[in-house]
């Protein structure tokens, strides 16, 4: 209990720097986006001038990414629960993750029969696209992206894959990929998996990891019928 109320004091005082960093980050990152804009107006066709001015919106692009991951992992807002159709969140978040990406394949494999699980929208939404990125980040060569749904055989609920064919995770790495701010990217901010376990967490689900010694890596969730009937139940 007492580490609990460690674990929550931390939270809350990362959420309230991760507000005033994130505004103070904000802020600047509009007023660059609106220079951009007017600076496309100006430039040279010809010589480096675009090329430039495309990386610098992109990195902008990227900070703007790492300030929402922050934010949604150090201030998650209560749940709200409703029945919504996880093939359309799903879609959603596979278009945003692949869009531009022309050497990822996507294959579907939705069964008529899953269960409509009350979910917070919002929260489920971000998963997916966490996990869809993960996958098409996994795969820089191009690759295969399936994302299957199916009724849980074991209990009332929905189970959702998303399966790449990229690069594997070494089972050392398994056990830390849901730690805040763990990455073996980069320009990761490690976060991703994080907000996708909480997420789990707050909908009585859970998620396991599948990474064959052949390659590919499949996150599968269970989301059950409901958080009540999964905490009256056990
Ligand atoms: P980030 O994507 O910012 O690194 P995440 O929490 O989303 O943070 O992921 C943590 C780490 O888990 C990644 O850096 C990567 O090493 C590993 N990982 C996640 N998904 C995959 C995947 N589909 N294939 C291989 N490695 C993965
Ligand atoms: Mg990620």
């Amino acid at each position: 209990a007492q580490r609990q109320l460690v674990e929550h004091e931390r939270l809350a005082a990362l959420g309230e720097l991760s507000a005033v960093v994130a505004h103070e980050v904000r802020n600047p990152l509009g007023a660059i986006f609106n220079a951009l804009a007017t600076l496309r107006r100006f430039l040279e066709p010809t010589g480096p001038a675009p090329t430039l001015v495309a990386i610098v919106e992109e990195e902008a692009n990227r900070l703007n990414r790492m300030v929402d991951d922050l934010l949604d992992f150090a201030r998650p807002s209560a749940p709200e629960f409703h029945p919504v159709p996880l093939g359309r969140l799903l879609e959603e978040a596979v278009r945003t993750a692949t869009s531009g990406q022309s050497r990822i394949r996507v294959e579907w494999a939705l069964r008529p029969d899953v269960p409509p699980v009350p979910v917070d929208e919002r929260m489920i939404r971000q998963a997916f696209l966490n996990l869809a990125l993960n996958a098409v980040q996994a795969m820089p060569q191009g690759g295969t992206l399936r994302v299957a749904a199916y009724r849980c055989p074991e209990k009332p609920g929905a189970v959702v894959e998303v399966t790449d064919t990229g690069s594997g995770i070494p089972p050392e790495l398994r056990e830390r990929l849901f730690t805040p701010f763990f990455t073996t990217k980069a320009t990761g901010t490690g976060l991703g998996l994080a907000i996708v376990q909480r997420t789990l967490d707050a909908h009585g689900g859970h998620i396991r990891i599948d990474s064959p010694p052949s390659g590919g890596t499949t996150f599968r969730l269970v989301l059950p019928l409901g958080p009540e009937v999964e905490t009256q139940t056990g």
